[in-house]
């Protein structure tokens, strides 16, 4: 399942390709909108937004609301560019004088009202986003800072998207690393100075893995372990899908664990 970073990323291609462009043509195939199209003909995007794992694509008087869940995707090609052949259905295809833009396999597609956003249950779940700007090491804090977490250990905490929206699998097990968190550990268990590394960390990872594209590890050791030969998948992480390699810090050996039944690894002397 894409992670923040990724949700991002999509967004802003499409965010490039659509905001203050008018709709010229449409495709739905979504059955609870197919009668919808006028609404979009003529219209400007005034925005494109990522919330979490949801896409907002906002119009005056209406929001098209789509969540990818595991299947769902977005692309975006010149509008003289065919779709490519693929075993994926067509849900919607917005089409703007250069771009044309594509929703596959999504099967959480729906039209708001733009009052009722805000209420839309997946999205007024959502903790703070650790991947847009706006959200700072001090919003973390305060949020972390709620009752309703305190006694939650961090390895389940941190794929909650009612915790720190847009934080999935590798970046759950990034974050606890870089923070130095063991993934039992409690929020009530953690120092302020752990507060502020986790908000730290969370904010940073997030950003990078943004903008240069999943690689979570510090830049320059990802340079150096490349030259050295290893792959991409294998240098661009501290310890996700690293288990039973060295730690990069302290060279013990990094542990597998399944919580959930989703990968996570971390190094058993650098976190406590
Ligand atoms: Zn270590």
């Amino acid at each position: 399942m894409p992670e923040g970073p990724e949700i991002h990323r999509a967004a802003s291609k499409i965010r490039k390709a659509l905001e203050g462009n008018v709709i010229e043509d449409i495709e739905i195939t979504v059955p609870q909108f197919s009668g919808r199209k006028a609404d979009f003909l003529g219209k400007t995007v005034n925005k494109v937004e990522a919330r979490g794992k949801a896409l907002l694509i906002h119009f005056d008087s209406f929001v098209m609301y789509s969540h990818n869940q595991l299947y769902g995707r977005w692309t975006v090609n010149l509008r003289k560019t065919e779709p490519k052949k693929w075993n994926r259905a067509l849900r919607v295809a917005l089409t703007t004088k250069k771009h044309t833009c594509r929703l596959w396999s999504a099967t959480d597609v729906l039209l708001m009202e733009p009052w009722e956003v805000s209420g839309h249950p997946y999205i007024a779940k959502l903790g703070p986003d650790v991947v847009i700007k706006e959200t700072r090491v001090g919003d973390l804090i305060e949020h972390m800072n709620q009752k309703k977490f305190q006694k939650r250990r961090l390895k389940t905490l941190l794929l909650d998207q009612g915790f720190f929206a847009g934080v999935g699998n590798y970046l759950r097990s990034e974050i606890l690393f870089t923070s130095g968190l063991h993934p039992d550990r409690t929020i009530a268990s953690l120092s302020d100075d752990e507060k502020i590394a986790l908000a730290k960390e969370s904010l940073f990872l997030s950003r990078q893995s943004y903008k240069v594209p999943g690689i979570t590890i510090e830049l320059g050791m990802f340079e150096k372990l490349r030259e050295l030969g290893f792959s991409r998948g294998q240098a661009r992480h501290w310890v996700f899908t690293r288990n039973d390699k060295e730690c990069h810090r302290c060279n013990s050996l990094i542990i597998h664990t399944r919580p959930g039944g989703r990968r996570l690894d971390y190094c058993p002397k650098c976190q406590v």
